[in-house]
């Protein structure tokens, strides 16, 4: 059976502006409460999204936790002790620059502004330039050095965009943790952080999960699941939101092979989006300019957007910084005896605290970065002879195991069984995959529905199928149909959408 496309139709991919409405019309995003005319940089998954951004998630957590034996996973709560945070160093240190424009009154992270130059540098065939930005830029924010942020954005004759006026106040740290009370009273309250990030959850549980899943160094703890920061400045869709969701692995090493794990990590990880349909060439590392406070390396995985290469995924070297941390605030020993030999002592390695190699992707950026690779209109030419015509088509090229819905299964006509037919198809299949069956419209106009959302596959039962129980097989990448006996569909279908594709991948 032949998956070619007939030819090859010219594609162009989407402009932000066509994704995002793309995305709200046919269920995959909403900005939340819209009815309000909506909370900025909040928004929900509609029917559609919630099943691509599962598919992706289940594809992290499986990738993670069935392909590795020595990672497990946990599901923490949002809400921590306050003292995390101290210990965490969020509490005095995770904040942005942010700068305002008095003519405009409109607030901007200093980083970014100075970054959005260096890119536009870059645009230009400017790389050096555009480095020399950068390399400048992390060394006073590593300094902190406020005044000469502003002195940089000043040298650079950087404006703002809504204003064109270069009257910028001083540049000022923000606190980005929202807070909130728990307890009934007012006096007897106390004050905690919605997490800014799930990698906590983690750590306060190490030993908890070493013990109990009977783990030893190095294994990975996984954890999917929400953290909430106020972002100062929020655009590009959700691409930074204030409410959103982490899928992140702590992996927890002996000192001294950090080093390796993290080098293991970047790769397995830079694979895994290329297995999922990200192209090598829209991917990149790009090494941070400045070190958060707990890290000795940091790399970003970056995709290429509609609006530049920009950060999906973290990976860092975060050293025993938290775990020493926690020691310290909660007076409880974070160690773990290591009764390996040590060759060089001929003795066991002991009692330490382990290093950590982190993984920590977005699970909405990587969702935007699907969406924005999988969306294409294309120009095709249907029919034959005089009744030949060209038109454009939109459609998600989605893997298909992250499609929504993985076949739609049709009636040829509402009439002569073949609804009866469609119906035993669809309970036959549905205990396995996600299907729907339509009988309304025009068959034409079944299939780009179902283009427009992904489905990699539309099952039509026509007059034939009630002689011989053969039903067409509509494929969305390449329009080709091909004819198959009911009885083989199960097996077809499962072998397209089974995350084994993605998973060998991994492994070749
Ligand atoms: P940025 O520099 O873009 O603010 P970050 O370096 O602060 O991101 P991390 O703290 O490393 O991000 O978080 C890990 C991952 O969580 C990021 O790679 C990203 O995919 C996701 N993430 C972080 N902040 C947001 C946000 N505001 N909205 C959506 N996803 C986010």
């Amino acid at each position: 059976m032949s998956n070619e496309p007939k030819s090859a139709a010219p594609t162009t991919e989407g402009t932000l502006a066509n994704i995002v409405s793309h995305a709200k019309e046919y269920g995959f995003v909403f900005q939340s409460s819209e009815i309000y005319d909506g909370l900025a940089a909040v928004y929900d998954y509609g029917p559609n999204g919630v099943e691509l951004k599962n598919n992706l998630k289940q594809l992290w957590w499986k990738a993670m936790t069935q392909l590795h034996q020595n990672v497990v996973g946990i599901d923490a709560a949002i809400f921590m002790h306050p003292l995390t945070w101290k210990a965490s160093g969020h509490v005095d240190g995770f904040s942005d620059p942010m700068i305002d424009n008095l003519d405009s009154k409109k607030r901007y992270r200093a980083d970014v502004l100075l970054e959005d130059k260096a890119a536009e540098y870059e645009k230009n065939g400017e790389l050096a330039r555009a480095e020399t930005l950068l390399a400048e830029m992390g060394r006073l924010l590593t300094s902190e050095d406020l005044a000469g942020v502003k002195q940089l954005i000043l040298d650079e004759k950087i404006v703002c965009p809504v204003s064109k006026t270069g009257n910028w106040t001083d540049v000022r740290q923000f606190n980005l943790m929202f807070s909130t009370q728990v307890g009934a009273v007012a006096e007897d309250s106390s004050q905690i952080y919605l997490r800014p990030e799930t990698a906590q959850g983690i750590f306060v549980n190490f030993l908890n999960v070493q013990k109990s899943a009977r783990q030893k160094v190095p294994f990975g703890i996984a954890q999917i699941g929400k953290a909430f920061r106020n972002e100062i400045v929020a655009r590009q869709f959700i691409f930074r939101m204030r409410e959103f969701e982490q899928m992140e692995m702590q992996f927890f090493v002996r000192p001294g092979t950090e080093g390796e794990w993290y080098e293991t990590w970047k790769a397995t990880r830079r694979r895994w989006h290329e297995a999922l349909g990200l192209p090598a060439a829209k991917l990149r590392f790009h090494d941070h300019d400045k070190l958060a406070h707990y890290a000795k390396a940091a790399v970003d995985i970056e995709f290429e957007f509609p609006f530049g290469f920009k950060e999906i995924e973290g990976i860092h070297s975060r050293s025993d910084f938290d775990l020493t941390q926690h020691q310290t605030l909660s007076r409880k020993k974070q160690q773990y005896f290591d009764a390996d030999i040590n060759p060089e002592t001929g003795k066991a390695y002991g009692n330490y605290v382990p290093f950590v190699v982190e993984t920590s992707v977005g699970a909405d950026r990587l969702f935007l970065a699907t969406l924005c690779q999988a969306y294409q209109e294309e120009t095709i030419t249907e029919g034959e002879g005089e009744q030949q015509q060209t038109k454009t088509r939109t459609l998600l090229r989605l893997h298909p195991a992250l499609a929504p819905i993985k076949a739609a299964i049709f009636p040829l006509v509402k009439k002569d069984g073949m609804p009866e037919k469609a119906t035993d198809i669809f309970n036959s299949l549905r205990h396995d995959f996600r299907v729907i069956m339509e009988e309304r419209d025009a068959i034409g106009k079944r299939y780009t529905r179902q283009d427009l959302i992904g489905t990699p596959f539309c099952i039509v039962v026509d007059g034939q199928t009630l002689e011989d129980d053969t039903v067409t097989v509509r494929h969305r990448d390449s329009r080709e149909q091909t004819r198959m006996p009911i009885s083989e569909l199960r097996a077809y279908i499962g072998e397209a959408v089974s995350f084994s594709r993605i998973f060998e991948q991994l492994e070749g």
